[in-house]
């Protein structure tokens, strides 16, 4: 047998120190000094407001911790409410952006409460109160965040399904939720033209007899199929519905009162039920988002990933709303109209604060730097990247073409069932290093440990586990209690199993390496999938690439190679050989690639993450597993045909 850790093979020197203009930032020195008990406790009291002050930070029986015991609190009061009571009725929300062009919206926090009050008092007409389970089938619109809020007004459980999402997939996490009201929108703009959801509602709701009640928002002018008796639209339903909060009032939830459940992107596995609370959660990614993105008065953020996955509940509605932040939120696709439709309303609203994804960053690599030199960018201040590994180019390309060459760029380690970020480099504190996630935040504890749970020295690889709880840490499975000590406990005894494989520097900075379901194994050496693809897309004519294993007879594992080149091109036997030599330079000949199959896309799930089991399906020619999260199942297709053709 080889080595039983992965092997670390990609060493990238570049270093970025803070700029000068993150002297005053909200972690500066000291920062990680603090003791994390008193850190949370401090966080816990003044970050949000109590209706009951908690009396205990926290309980740890593992693997089940509770946090801010006592306290009881309700998450929209402090999204909403309180920030108008202190006066900031004026101030934006957010600047919502439709996709078509022109059309556009800046709702103020007095806004807010008043649309949240309407559609929370809507839903109390037709039975919604505290722990009613609603499901939200919306599109990026102004009332997907006004739903979830009033959702939380009222104490009803909430999960939001991806607007994308298919019939099957939208009954599943009805009926795993038990939700009774659904809410949906006739149809929402994507490129240009109307996606009916409705009907995918209802095919859904078919499948999903608990439904009572689907509250239907209008966005388009489509003919909507509606059905008496269980059917309404929104705008009816509200004509004479009371705005006013006195006559509204928050429904007082104890710390623990789940919050939501999300389900996780389905990459790795079927989608689990993540449940998250209301008091540790708050706390949590309200914290993360100050610190992490350095929110100040003048902020102006944004975070251009979808609602529909935790992402955006932490970070575009939750977070960021309970700091009173002004935001963007944007209805569309970056290609609609043109490619430069981001830059176009990051210079709109002066956006200082950019929060997207490594799939995104490398899309927009794809299309060259020029559609982002149309616009000035130059109120862009800090960016941020999450959802993947960021390969040290799309890192470097990112801060050089959005950046200016001068914005530290926060690459932010977390998961659905962390709930807030856990790893990141903070922008006032750290040295940035392309592909590394920085240092744990404050009172996380990870480890990085060897098969049999042994930490490994510094410079290896191994599996990354946690140790200690956090506030917005996860507090189960839905209805699948079994699955909870299956997927994160069993392996390592009292240590939750986060399925990634990191390594952590002579700094104390992690480097995650891929999902341990995914690593290589090559002449016994194990490989990391996301350093084989950092030094392919190293490669300049290369905007995307995933690599995985299949069998071979000499080296038990060989490594085949899905590879999308700039511009969509399609690339020649000699590209072939260059990169193979390519990756033999960058990080080894036991890397180089066996095969090279090229692509314009690669198989993604809707949250963006590229699929890499499929990857393996197909180069071992078996039957494919659960894509029910898969973004464009066309793409599986013409891989397949490629990789034969490859062959
Ligand atoms: P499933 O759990 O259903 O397989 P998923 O793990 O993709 O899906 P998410 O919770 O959306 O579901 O994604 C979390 C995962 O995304 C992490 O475990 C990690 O693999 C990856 N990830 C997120 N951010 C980063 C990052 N900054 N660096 C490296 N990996 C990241
Ligand atoms: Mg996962």
């Amino acid at each position: 047998m080889g080595d039983r850790n992965i092997d670390a093979l990609l060493s990238e020197q570049r270093r970025y120190p803070p700029p000068p203009e993150f002297a005053d930032a909200n972690a500066g020195p000291g920062f990680y000094e603090q003791d994390p008990d008193a850190f949370w406790e401090r966080e816990g009291r003044e970050r949000v407001d109590w209706f009951t002050p908690f009396s205990t930070l926290r309980e740890w029986t593992p693997p089940y911790a509770k946090w801010y015991l006592g306290g009881k609190l309700n998450a929209c009061y402090n999204c909403v409410d309180r920030h108008v009571e202190a006066g900031a009725g004026d101030k934006v929300a957010f600047h919502w952006e439709g996709e078509p062009v022109g059309d556009r919206l800046a709702v103020t926090y007095a806004d807010l409460q008043r649309r949240v009050v309407r559609f929370a008092n809507t839903l109390k007409k037709i039975g919604v109160g505290r722990g009613t389970n609603v499901a939200i089938y919306l599109g990026m619109v102004p009332d997907l965040p006004v739903a979830m809020l009033a959702c939380a007004r009222l104490g009803a459980p909430h999960t939001v399904v991806f607007g994308g999402f298919s019939a099957d997939s939208l009954a599943s996490r009805i009926n795993d939720m038990g939700c009774q009201v659904l809410i949906t929108q006739d149809a929402s703009w994507r490129r240009g033209r109307p996606l009916p959801l409705k009907p995918v509602a209802d095919e859904a709701m078919t499948n999903a007899p608990g439904v009572r009640r689907c509250l239907v928002v209008r966005r388009t002018e489509v003919d909507t199929p509606m059905t008496a008796g269980r059917d309404l639209w929104y705008h009816e339903a509200s004509a004479h519905v009371d705005d006013d909060a006195a006559n509204c009032p928050c429904e007082p939830m104890d710390a623990e009162d789940p919050l939501f459940l999300m389900y996780t992107s389905g990459t790795t596995a079927k989608p689990k039920g993540i449940v998250h609370t209301t008091g540790g959660y708050l706390v949590g990614v309200a914290t993360t988002h100050h610190y992490v993105f350095d929110i100040k008065q003048s902020t102006v953020y944004w975070c251009a990933a979808d609602i529909g996955w935790i992402t955006g509940h932490s970070y575009i509605v939750y977070g960021p709303l309970c700091n009173g932040v002004t935001s963007v939120l944007y209805e569309g696709t970056p290609d609609f109209p043109d490619k430069d439709r981001w830059w176009d309303i990051v210079e709109r609203y002066g956006v200082t604060v950019l929060y997207t994804a490594p799939t995104a960053i490398r899309t927009h690599m794809k299309w060259g730097p020029e559609f982002a030199r149309r616009h000035d960018l130059s109120s862009i201040r800090l960016l941020g990247s999450v959802g993947e590994p960021i390969n040290p180019e799309a890192w470097v390309w990112y801060r050089t073409h959005i950046g200016g060459g001068r914005a530290p760029v926060v690459d932010t380690w977390w998961q659905t069932e962390t709930g807030m970020i856990l790893i990141s480099p903070l922008p006032g504190v750290s040295t940035l290093k392309p592909g590394s996630a920085g240092r744990p935040f404050i009172g996380v504890t990870p480890s990085v440990v060897d098969d049999h749970g042994y930490p490994v020295t510094p410079g290896e690889g191994g599996f990354l586990v946690l140790r200690e709880p956090w506030p917005a840490m996860l507090r189960g499975i839905h209805g699948d209690p079994s699955r909870y000590l299956a997927t994160y406990w069993s392996r390592f005894p009292g240590d939750y199993l986060v399925g990634d494989g990191a390594r952590v520097d002579d700094d104390g900075d992690y480097w995650l390496l891929g999902r341990i379901d995914d690593v290589m194994n090559v002449s016994g050496h194990r490989i990391s999938t996301v350093e084989v693809e950092s030094a392919l897309v190293d490669d300049p004519t290369v905007a995307e690439a995933a690599v995985c294993a299949r069998p071979d007879e000499l080296t038990g594992q060989a490594i085949v190679a899905y590879v999308t080149l700039k511009g969509g091109r399609d690339g020649s036997r000699q590209a072939v050989a260059t990169l193979r030599q390519h990756v033999a330079e960058k990080i080894g000949r036991l890397a180089m690639p066996a095969n090279i199959v090229f692509t314009p896309e690669l198989p993604k799930t809707r949250s963006g993450k590229i699929m890499r089991r499929l990857l393996r399906d197909i180069a071992e020619e078996g039957t494919l597993g659960d894509t029910t999260t898969l973004a464009d199942p066309s793409v599986v297709e013409e891989i397949r045909t490629r990789a034969a053709a490859a062959a």
